[in-house]
């Protein structure tokens, strides 16, 4: 096992690539999707059954847990991976995107941001360097730069000034991450759905040096052509030898895109949170367990898919724990739909490692037309 972290691309076909992740804590198998797990815990799963379900990472989310239960408290614990018992590695975000999103009374200056927890209305301050100290007490392994990343539809002139911001705040990162062998500090690209915008980010970001690349500020709500729009030129934009992580993607044909364009990592809440609404993604597209067509229907959810949900049990029987407001059921459709992010995943990399990712696509595509199965 080595102790550095590195990148190794073995295959690409198109733009489409696939590769291996080193890092101490083991290997991330890319193109790679990652559960979010905000609290320290994916809702809903074991990390055991989190792991079962193919994940090599997960991500946890700064903002919430600097709030509670304080990452110095998870640090006199041992640490994230200890607290939460998950061994392999974790990404953090930054705190940066969720303080936009989700404090109140924020303020914002050259320095960073001060707000209010939403949770107590208590006064935080987070900074680059503030951020870089908190992802260290967790013990993440890969840290995310602290950006600014501005809610779209936006002014030219407001996406630029967010971006230089965070350029400046991406060197301070660089600066207080210091030199830390086995951990990644991976750069953020911002600049709105400018090309200009983010050329000039990814050459800064280059010019600093980082473990990694993320393209930031998509999936604010552009919706998926402007979405692949900037992906069609971005990642050409980023280093070939670092791995590319697009935050925050997505829904499968949104992911099938993303790697079709270049891109490496992804994370995204929406199998976890729809596996707690009833929602499970499958080859043929969504299905509505509530729906009451599948109140008397025998038949698993995916005949071909080999998760728990779909093995052990029926339509019918997802259907009722669903109504019935059991936990069952959002366990099961969690494990479900993260089952069928992996596999799709997994998908991709056989694919591109046998040079037919158009073949896959197509494929992916086609079956999602033919929508569920008839009703009985
Ligand atoms: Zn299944």
């Amino acid at each position: 096992m080595t102790q550095r972290f590195s990148f190794t691309l073995k295959a690409t076909d198109g733009k489409a690539r696939t590769g291996v992740i080193d890092t101490p804590r083991g290997q991330i198998r890319t193109p790679a999707f990652m559960p979010v797990g905000t609290a320290a815990t994916v809702k809903a799963m074991m990390p055991e059954s989190v792991a079962a379900t193919g994940a090599d990472i997960l991500l946890g989310n700064t903002y919430h847990l600097m709030l509670r239960p304080t990452a110095e408290r998870i640090d006199r614990l041992g640490g994230l991976h200890r607290f939460m018992n998950w061994d392999k590695p974790i990404l953090t975000d930054s705190g940066g995107f969720q303080v936009m999103s989700l404090a109140e009374l924020r303020k914002m200056t050259e320095e960073g941001v001060t707000f209010r927890s939403h949770v107590d209305g208590s006064r935080h301050f987070l900074s680059p360097e503030r951020s870089m100290e908190i992802q260290k007490l967790l013990g993440s392994d890969i840290v995310m730069c602290f950006d600014e990343c501005p809610a779209l539809p936006a002014t030219e002139e407001r996406v630029a000034e967010a971006m230089r911001l965070s350029m400046r705040w991406a060197q301070r990162s660089r600066d207080a991450f210091g030199d830390r062998p086995g951990h990644a500090l991976f750069g953020i690209q911002q600049g709105g759905v400018t090309e200009d915008l983010r050329g000039e980010s990814a050459e800064a970001l280059k010019a600093i040096g980082f473990d990694g690349y993320a393209i930031g500020g998509l999936a604010v709500g552009e919706g998926q052509e402007a979405m692949f729009g900037v992906l069609d030129y971005a990642p050409d934009q980023l280093p070939t030898d670092k791995p590319r992580y697009l935050m925050g993607v997505g829904k499968p044909d949104d992911i099938v895109g993303a790697v079709k364009r270049g891109v490496d990592m992804m994370d995204c809440v929406l199998p976890s949170r729809s596996g707690r609404t009833g929602q499970a993604w499958t080859r043929h597209g969504v299905v509505n367990i509530k729906n009451a067509r599948h109140a008397d229907d025998p038949r698993p959810l995916d005949e071909h898919c080999t998760c728990p949900a779909c093995r052990n049990y029926s339509r019918a029987y997802l259907h009722h724990v669903f109504r019935s407001h059991e936990m069952i059921s959002g366990m099961l459709l969690t494990w479900h739909n993260l089952h069928y992010f992996q596999e799709l995943m997994q998908g991709m990399r056989d694919a591109i490692a046998e040079g037919r990712f158009d073949a896959f696509e197509a494929a992916f595509h086609a079956q999602r037309a033919e929508g569920d199965i008839e009703r009985l």
